[in-house]
């Protein structure tokens, strides 16, 4: 390209068409969940097609000798819309959902578009427009090869963000990191695909060299969306932020292929709406006592960390276990042990009464509460309310060597989350306190 303005205005074009893609999946992330999911995972596969067609027909020529393909936009977009559409659903089965969707779509290509370049060939139609059946000539390995490449290389994206988080906790920090992963990652394609695509040859050298600079100018071009997208909607980045995203689920997670089955029918049917909250909330919850579960608490406790820790709050932990708890069982029986055990989950479940406080049975008679935004000497008076009220309205306990009613030992600790410390640390904390309230006679509280 000698003309500089002809250079212009290729880049211009080249710009309109980025901006063309990023508009679409910038547009479904205001929409409400259920239009949301399916126009994203229509619009992927519409520019997975695209891709295997587009990168055939045109090419945006730079220089002498870089040229960006239509392909390579293509391949730009759905990289794009993938990483927004992981950040909103914040859920692992997205990627799952991707991976089946890209088998679906390269099958599809693969049969669709050889089909109709042997329709092209076999003269058995009229080409009214004289198409040369090349463009539909597409080669299964380099479909292969393409489609696990953008897989793996959008499960290394999100194992890089969800290590990432970890880290840092500064939001525009993190949006920064996040795109400038993008843009790496979309350089990598740049070295790989050749590589395993054309294998090593020794023109090789070139076309990496070609490619690499294609897809760092097609990466920076959509780091503009993609940096956008984290600003514009920074409540939905934070909330992706605080979802804790359990990767071993992708390969196994029954209980989210239930729930994602059941998404599918909620579209045409508003009970399973009902089904699927309650599904979610028995799997949150103790079947004997009904407060929350270990599983609950777990989740949550990273989440409030997390937050805290962002909005530079207190978070303290409660651990609370019964007091001789194994006599009570030997002297009264199992079944009233049960009973025993809901009378107290009832009770600690009303000591603290704002709804981002969180009570959970961890273990046979052991308790917790998460209490956000409260330090351990705010929690502290409603805590030795609760031991009172043990002792005002006693449930016997007469083979307990502290006291005719049965008790519990109390450990608290809290703190303002921290890059350097953990949850598992405070944990241990108020567990060792926990401890320490059974070594000093039980029946008490330790908060230091
Ligand atoms: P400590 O004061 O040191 O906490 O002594 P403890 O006897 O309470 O503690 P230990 O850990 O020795 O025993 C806990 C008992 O809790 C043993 C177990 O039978 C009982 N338990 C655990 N889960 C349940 C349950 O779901 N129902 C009933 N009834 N008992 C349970
Ligand atoms: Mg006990
Ligand atoms: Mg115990």
């Amino acid at each position: 390209m000698e003309n500089p303005t002809g250079m212009m205005t290729t880049i211009g074009v080249l710009l309109l068409n980025i901006g063309l893609y990023s508009i679409f999946p910038l547009y479904f992330t205001t929409m409400t969940s259920r239009l949301r999911t399916p126009a994203f995972y229509m619009y992927i596969s519409i520019v997975l097609v695209v891709g295997g067609l587009a990168g055939a027909i045109y090419s945006f020529p730079l220089s002498e000798t870089l040229h960006i393909s239509g392909g390579n936009l293509a391949y730009g977009a759905f990289m794009m819309s993938t990483v927004m559409l992981i950040i909103i659903e914040r859920d692992v089965s997205t990627f799952r959902n991707i991976i089946q969707l890209v088998v679906q779509v390269d099958i599809f290509v693969f049969a669709g578009f050889n089909f109709l370049a042997w329709l092209l060939d076999s003269k058995l139609v009229l080409n009214t427009v004289h198409i040369p059946s090349a463009i539909f000539n597409v080669s299964l390995w380099v479909l292969i090869i393409g489609g696990v490449l953008i897989l793996g290389e959008i499960l290394v994206l999100l194992l890089i963000f969800l290590q990432v988080r970890r880290l840092i906790s500064n939001i525009s920090a993190l949006a920064f990191i996040y795109t400038f992963a993008f843009i790496l990652i979309l350089c990598a394609d740049g070295v790989l695909f050749p590589i395993l695509a054309f294998g090593l040859s020794p023109e090789l050298v070139s076309i990496i060299f070609g490619n690499v600079s294609g897809k760092a100018i097609m990466a920076a071009c959509y780091s503009v969306p993609m940096l956008g997208f984290y600003l514009i909607f920074r409540k939905k980045f934070i909330r992706f932020l605080d979802t804790p995203l359990p990767m071993n689920e992708l390969i196994k997670a029954p209980r989210k292929k239930l729930l994602e089955t059941l998404y599918h029918y909620e579209i045409r049917d508003q009970q399973f709406q009902r089904d699927k909250q309650e599904l979610m909330e028995i799997s949150e919850r103790d079947e004997l006592t009904t407060l929350a579960n270990r599983r609950k608490f777990d989740q949550t406790f990273q989440t409030e960390w997390s937050r805290c820790q962002r909005e530079e709050q207190f978070l303290t932990l409660v651990i609370g276990d019964i007091d001789f708890f194994k006599q009570y069982n030997d002297t009264y029986g199992h079944n009233q042990g049960d009973i025993c055990l809901k009378k107290i989950a009832a009770l600690w479940g009303n000591i603290f009464n704002r709804p981002s406080d969180l009570a959970a049975r961890i273990g046979g008679e052991e308790f917790t509460i998460l209490l956000p935004n409260t330090s351990p000497e705010l929690a502290l008076s409603s805590l030795h309310h609760f031991l009172t009220t043990l002792k005002e309205q006693p449930i016997p306990h007469h083979t307990s060597s502290i006291a005719s009613h049965v008790t519990l030992s109390i450990g608290l600790a809290g703190c303002i989350p921290q890059k350097d410390t953990s949850p598992e640390a405070l944990f241990i904390l108020a567990d060792q306190r926990l401890y320490a309230a059974k070594q000093g006679g039980r029946n008490r509280i330790v908060a230091e």
